[in-house]
């Protein structure tokens, strides 16, 4: 065998030509089968979307959902990964009808913010291959909101998502402290349990060599918060539901870090390298913090 003579490095890259010439008889194969999207478990792409229900965190709940214009608008339902435009309805006819691009759009959710000239109506999503879906629930516009809530999370609904004893260390540990900190350091022991501080959908889950292991969660708000230096690599998979107060892994120092610490960051809508930008989330960990002692 001449490959006994080769370096490794040499058995590396024939190994991956190896598996690329045969990747396309294998992508054959499986297109070949009767219904692939269906054997991969998920809805097929062609099935017609659907909306459920809505919900807008910067409104009010009832029995009609109420969003001022701008905010973010999460529409819940089947088959909503192919969502290209969610359309306001408006009254009668499409004179007023009002498109807006997705921010975000995984299998039953669709994030998307409320366009200026949005009417009170229901709301329906247009699939890239599937078309239009039934119009959904009613949605009432409100006007837009002078105060930005969405712009720091949902803060009275959030945990703080260090369970345990913790500090915030010094000025470095800060937003903005040290070069391009994006984030807030909280210092706690390795193995403390680290919560979601919000509900939503896991948005990333990777290892990277700065940041460690971490989960990126992206809020209903359409806000995110990524989570870094984890101990180990997460359990929960991009696309799951997550509740506020969920355990998404342990504390650790994992990446470029020299203690034990979570590093939190909070984006605004519409997310995490979806076209928010990171902002200081102290002020709010802070408020979960006292939620936490006073409760
Ligand atoms: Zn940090």
């Amino acid at each position: 065998m001449t490959t006994l003579t080769r370096t490794r490095r040499d058995t590396r890259s024939r190994t991956r030509r190896a598996i690329a010439a045969v990747a396309p008889l294998a992508l054959l194969a499986f297109g070949a089968s009767p219904a692939p999207a269906a054997m991969i478990g998920g809805a097929s792409p062609d099935a017609t979307p659907e909306v459920t229900s809505l919900r807008c965190p910067a409104g009010t709940a009832g029995d009609v959902v109420q969003c001022p214009r701008g905010e973010v608008l999460r529409l819940s339902g089947e088959n909503l990964r192919d969502a290209r435009a969610v359309v306001f309805l408006g009254g009668k006819g499409s004179r007023d009808d009002r498109r807006a691009t997705p921010t975000t759009s995984s299998p039953h959710r669709v994030l998307v913010k409320v366009p200026s000239g949005a009417k009170s109506g229901r709301v329906r999503v247009i699939s890239r291959r599937a078309g239009a879906s039934a119009p959904g629930p009613a949605l009432q516009i409100l006007p837009a909101s002078r105060v930005t809530p969405a712009s720091v999370g949902s803060g009275a609904e959030g945990i703080f998502p260090v369970r345990g004893k913790h500090d915030f260390g010094t000025e470095v540990n800060g937003f903005g402290g040290g070069r391009g900190h994006q984030g807030q350091d909280i210092l706690a022991n390795c193995g403390v349990p680290i919560v979601s501080a919000l509900s939503g959908e896991i948005q990333h889950v990777a290892f990277q060599s700065a940041a460690g292991n971490y989960v990126v969660v992206q809020a209903d708000d359409g806000t995110s918060q990524a989570y870094m230096h984890m101990r180990e690599p997460s359990t929960w998979k991009k696309g799951q539901p997550v509740k506020a107060g969920e355990q998404l892994g342990v504390v650790g120092q994992t990446g470029r870090a020299s203690a034990c610490h979570l590093h939190f960051e909070m984006w605004t809508a519409p997310g995490w390298y979806l076209g928010g930008e990171p902002i200081d989330p102290l002020p709010v960990l802070k408020q979960w913090d006292n939620q936490a002692a006073g409760s």
